[in-house]
């Protein structure tokens, strides 16, 4: 099994990246971050316009390195002209690839426990120290503004026009808080930090609406980690809000019209919870500390897979 792929190390084999991106799918499986559907990619090491992904088939059953197909970053168009059929949604990854070249790898989920904060309006929240990485806001983007042509208005990001859009809302002309691209550009180079902020994204996950969510990062074992947790994060958020008004109960507001026999002429509903999110500073720093130990879990989730008999990476293991 690989030991990482993390930006530090300085050169990554194919066989261990092949193995490292079924493991992480797996993963991602096993953590209900994806369930048939939604996909994880890694960028080339030996070649930066290119990436790779699985073929058309749920990310649990991915086995052996003919199940990935590799993909131009230019227009997600398949490298080997006899390549098995792909995810409709690659877009997604080969446009935040074009747009920001640190980025090493993605993570697309449909997962149930975040999908309240895509539809609802109740902005995602970093709740929890996990999931610092969300920082003070999360945006949620809309696909229908990139809606065009004749291609049907099924949510899905089918070509490079709403993978493009899509990217863009990584990194909005007005960004406040806590910085993705900040954190990096404050790290030495050796372990991941950029000299070029420009090219990085602020923000690490954005929501997709009534769809799901997306998270950028410079390798698959960060991807993974913030995927997950950006799940956790969601449903710690959820919880409380329930526990919250269910024991801090909720206060009606209003004016009565006893003239007219004691009528609510206007009221509105006050929830007594409130939720304490983690300061711009809190998350800065809690993001700052947890990246050094995203080993740890790492070591214990390739584990759970590889004893799960639902799970067969059958990928050859590299020389390093
Ligand atoms: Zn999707």
């Amino acid at each position: 099994m690989s030991a990482g792929y993390f930006p530090r190390r300085e050169k990554v084999g194919i066989e261990d990246l092949f193995k490292g991106l079924v493991t992480a799918s797996h993963i991602l499986h096993h953590h209900g971050v994806l369930d048939a559907y939604g996909h994880i990619s890694v960028r080339s090491p030996d070649n930066a316009a290119t990436f790779w992904m699985a073929c058309n088939i749920s990310p649990a059953l991915i086995s052996t390195p003919d199940d990935l197909v590799e993909y131009t970053v230019e227009d997600a168009s398949e490298v080997e002209k006899d390549a098995k059929a792909g995810y409709i949604e690659r877009y997604i990854h080969s446009e935040i690839y074009k747009r920001f070249p640190a980025v090493n790898s993605v993570v697309h989920s449909h997962c149930s426990h975040v999908l309240p904060f895509c539809i609802s309006g109740v902005p995602l929240k970093a709740v929890i120290h996990m999931a610092g990485f969300l920082g003070t806001s999360v945006p949620v983007w809309d696909i229908s503004s990139s809606y065009s042509g004749g291609l049907p208005h099924d949510l899905l990001v089918r070509n490079k026009e709403r993978g493009a859009s899509l990217s863009v809302a990584f990194k909005p002309a007005t960004s406040t808080g806590f910085l993705y691209s900040k954190v990096r550009s404050a790290l030495p180079s050796q372990i991941g930090g950029t000299q070029e902020p420009d090219k990085e994204p602020n923000h690490a996950v954005v929501l997709m609406q009534g769809h799901g969510f997306t998270t950028l990062a410079h390798g698959i074992e960060e991807a993974v980690y913030q995927a997950i947790y950006t799940k956790e994060a969601a449903k710690a958020q959820m919880a409380a809000t329930m526990l919250g008004n269910a024991y801090f109960g909720q206060v009606v507001e209003g004016k009565v019209d006893v003239q007219g026999g004691g009528k609510i002429k206007s009221a509105s509903v006050k929830a007594n919870c409130d939720i304490k999110s983690l300061s711009d500073r809190e998350a800065h720093d809690a993001w700052d500390s947890l990246q050094a130990s995203i080993a740890r879990p790492w070591g214990l989730w390739c584990r759970e897979v590889e004893i799960n008999p639902l799970y067969r990476n059958q990928c050859p293991a590299g020389d390093d």
